[in-house]
């Protein structure tokens, strides 16, 4: 008997994300490939997000100056890489300690929605720089 294979993630596109799939992230659209959404939890001394991506979405290659960024992975599958290693595949439950200045990006799987909270670890003059896409050719190898 045949049985339905399920994305890991396939509730996601049904709004079940736990800490809510906000809305669509327009006001950095133009850093990402593909649509994100952006759900803001606390500005209470520290920005902390709930950021979703449909499946193939991933952010630019981009460096956060000063503070890093610390990702808590909720549900579905996706990738992080830091520049010159290989990617990392990432699951619910992982964790993931950004270094300010290192040059990086995240996003999810070509066959899964993907969602992490995003924690902006506080620095004085903190800022992002956004980089150059991550073009199919490279993400296209990723399993
Ligand atoms: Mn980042």
């Amino acid at each position: 008997m045949a049985t339905e294979t399920l994305t890991p993630q396939r509730q996601s596109d049904a709004e079940g994300v736990l800490f809510g799939k906000g809305s669509e992230n327009t006001a950095y659209a133009q850093y990402f490939i593909g649509k994100s959404y952006l759900q803001p939890l606390s500005t209470e001394g520290v920005n902390i997000s709930n950021v979703t991506f449909e499946p193939k979405c991933r952010n630019n290659w981009h460096i956060h100056h000063k503070g890093g960024q610390i990702l808590l992975v909720v549900a579905g599958r996706g990738w992080y890489q830091e520049w010159g290693k290989p990617a990392q595949e990432l699951k619910p439950g992982d964790v993931v300690n950004i270094p300010a200045e290192v040059k990086h990006w995240h996003g999810a799987a070509k066959d899964s929605w993907f969602t992490h909270i995003a924690i902006a670890v506080p620095a004085e003059g903190a800022s992002n720089e956004w980089l150059e896409p991550v073009v199919d050719a490279e993400y296209d190898k990723l399993k």
